[in-house]
């Protein structure tokens, strides 16, 4: 087995989740089977309990664990199925040597950062390397050279290497040139300090990458090298994409950073066959038609909250010939402003995923707008629950209809906790979570869309579409096209008398790729382009 692990210096945001999946990406195409895992410093078990506005989307794994929005990229950049294992923390590190310290595993020995923190970090190294059946893994450190809760994944790192010999592994460190503008110069100060902080602790990069603005000159580059202690050819310019996030492995094989690494690692392998890539950015980039999508949401303000939903309306785009702009609407300026004068123009409308009764009553009013106006319309989890609601409430009547996450005493509970849910009190990785399978109902327009009778998707949720309405609401119109294949629960619902109105309770945003668009996207974006023509 080969190791790169991917650190970072200076600045957080460097995009060094991206640099690793691009690297990933252009080993793939060499022919290497890849994995990526990365590991996080902050003392969160997992994500799953952090506001997205802290932490940005919490990506969903098909075995259910909720991780590092990281991962989505890498499932997007490279072909790998990634598990639990692939998302380390420290709060998962300790919460396991605190348990085997009561168990008395340690046998009466004082428990130490040294070895006993580092083993168990060493641990989950050789344990994703027993069970990855792949030619390297890429590992991500999550934060910044320096800060003090990473000095221990790295000390981990700089004995493992040790342990699997040096010339299996290959240090990368992704750092930033700040532009000083009045001096019209790019910074290599910070890249020295932060390297020096690395080799502080004994790891010596072998390739560094620098995030620019601009591009980097000769100069810039062999002064780097020189005061890093690397080769001038392995220090790469990693510049800002101008259009899309897909161009970074582009933009990284232009330095040959694949051959870099791949000869660092003693690997022969041919050059990367990026044909398809290419073609797929191509056709990101300049594509033939344009639209407009709303989408309706609580943590709109934040570009991460919904990362893979942006992401799959880029996928949907290139395969559509279409370029998706994408309307970010607070749900609740929809509350205060009305849905016509905030998504009025629009093409196709989105509600996505979320917590809490915050905007909630903006939710429904832009489902009603949708579904009356006839424009199309994607719900995903809470979206699916919000749609529900507004049919209940203005189809069926039931004025009072909502979902007991919001209102505990409403007298339609459409949507609502199952029984084994209703005792669970603590908040990690409580949820219904991960890959299920759905029965699809053929004549419907889920049928239609995946081409299929069953499909595996991921879920993220503790509310569901309460059993006890079913009849009601499918007497009144609504079609009930996929339920889960065990307990029969409500999947897709959506409207046959509409031009494209389809909501699933699951995420489908963590199952679309380049070149894999999500037929729930494609689907959308396609109504969309024809919402357009006509309007
Ligand atoms: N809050 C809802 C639930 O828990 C929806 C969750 C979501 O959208 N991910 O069921």
């Amino acid at each position: 087995m080969k190791y790169i692990f991917v650190t970072g210096g200076v600045v957080s945001s460097l995009g060094k989740g991206l640099a690793a999946a691009s690297i990933g990406t252009l080993l793939e195409r060499c022919g290497l089977k890849v994995t990526l895992q990365k590991f996080d410093p902050y003392l969160n078990v997992d994500p799953g309990t952090m506001s997205p506005f802290q932490h940005g989307e919490v990506y969903v794994l098909n075995d259910g664990a909720e991780t590092d929005l990281d991962l989505g990229h890498y499932e997007r950049f490279v072909h790998c199925s990634l598990s639990r294992l692939n998302n380390l923390t420290s709060g998962q590190v300790f919460e396991s040597v605190l348990r085997k310290e009561r168990r008395g595993d340690y046998l009466g020995k004082t428990v130490q950062y040294i070895p006993h923190v580092t083993d168990e970090i060493k641990n989950r190294l050789y344990e994703v390397t027993e069970k990855s059946d792949v030619d390297i893994i890429i590992t991500e450190i999550g934060g910044t050279v320096g800060d003090m809760e990473g000095h221990i994944f790295l000390e981990a790192l700089r004995q493992f290497a040790l342990e699997v010999g040096r010339d299996n592994v290959c240090f990368i460190h992704v750092t930033l040139l700040p532009y000083i503008k009045a001096a019209g110069e790019m910074k290599t100060k910070p890249t020295q300090q932060s390297v020096a902080k690395l080799r502080e602790i004994g790891i010596q990069p072998d390739v560094i990458i620098c995030r620019t603005e601009y591009d980097m000159s000769e100069d810039e580059r062999r002064k780097i090298a020189m005061f890093c202690n690397v080769e001038a050819k392995n220090v790469i310019a990693f510049r800002d994409v101008k259009n899309t996030i897909y161009e970074c492995p582009l933009d990284l094989s232009q330095d040959k950073i694949d051959r870099i690494v791949t000869r660092r690692l003693g690997l022969d392998v041919p050059a990367p066959n990026l044909a398809d890539w290419q073609r797929y950015v191509g056709r990101v980039i300049s594509p033939s038609h344009s639209i407009r999508i709303a989408v309706v949401g609580k943590y709109i303000a934040l570009q991460d909250a919904y990362k893979s939903i942006y992401e799959s309306f880029t996928h949907a785009g290139a395969e559509n010939d279409a370029r998706v702009e994408i309307l970010r609407i607070d749900a609740e300026e929809i509350e205060e402003k009305g849905a016509e004068a905030m998504i009025g123009s629009v093409d196709g409308i989105l509600v996505p995923g979320g917590f809490g009764d915050r905007g909630i009553e903006g939710k429904i009013q832009t489902v009603e707008y949708a579904r009356t106006k006839g424009i199309p319309f994607l719900g995903i989890c809470l979206g699916m629950q919000v749609a529900v609601i507004e049919y209940a409430r203005h189809i069926c009547g039931m004025d009072d209809a909502n979902s007991t996450e919001f209102d505990q005493k409403t007298t339609h509970p459409v949507i609502s906790l199952q029984e084994e849910q209703k005792g669970i009190k603590a908040m990690g990785a409580t949820m219904r979570l991960g890959a299920y399978k759905a029965l699809i109902q053929p004549g419907t327009l889920a049928h239609k869309l995946y081409g299929k009778d069953s499909v595996t998707e991921r879920h993220r949720h503790r509310y569901e579409f309460n059993p006890a309405y079913r009849d009601e609401l499918e007497n009144a119109g609504l079609v009930i096209s996929a339920v889960n294949d065990e307990h029969g629960l409500v999947e897709v619902v959506e409207l046959p008398d509409h031009p494209f109105f389809i909501a699933c309770q699951y995420h489908p945003e963590f199952q679309s790729a380049p070149n894999r668009a999500h037929p729930l996207f494609s689907g959308l974006v396609s109504a969309a382009l024809e919402h357009k023509s006509h309007s």
